[in-house]
């Protein structure tokens, strides 16, 4: 059961702890929504939402970058490569 809402679902998939990731269309339910703003004043929910929206910057800032890809389409021996080895392995 999710902490914040009381969904069946787990907090990193709740739109009300996450409301950036509701999809379109998406109606908040009045009791839902007073039952995760007061869940959330708890300060441990508090940080496992902080933790979870961490996490998520993280794996958006691995995304390779687009002038990456456009470099590996070029002759690479003419470039110094501004990127690591490994993130070059990564597109692959
Ligand atoms: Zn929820």
């Amino acid at each position: 059961m999710c902490p914040c809402c009381g969904q069946f679902h787990r907090l990193k998939k709740c739109w009300y702890a996450f409301p950036e990731q509701a999809p379109d269309g998406f109606v908040e339910r009045e009791h839902l929504r007073m039952r995760s703003k007061e869940a959330l004043l708890d300060s441990k929910l508090q940080e496992q939402v902080e933790k979870l929206k961490r996490k998520k910057d993280v794996s958006q800032s691995e995304s390779i970058p687009e002038q990456c890809v456009w470099l590996l389409n070029c002759p690479a021996e003419n470039f110094i490569l501004p990127y690591s080895a490994k993130l070059i392995v990564r597109v692959k």
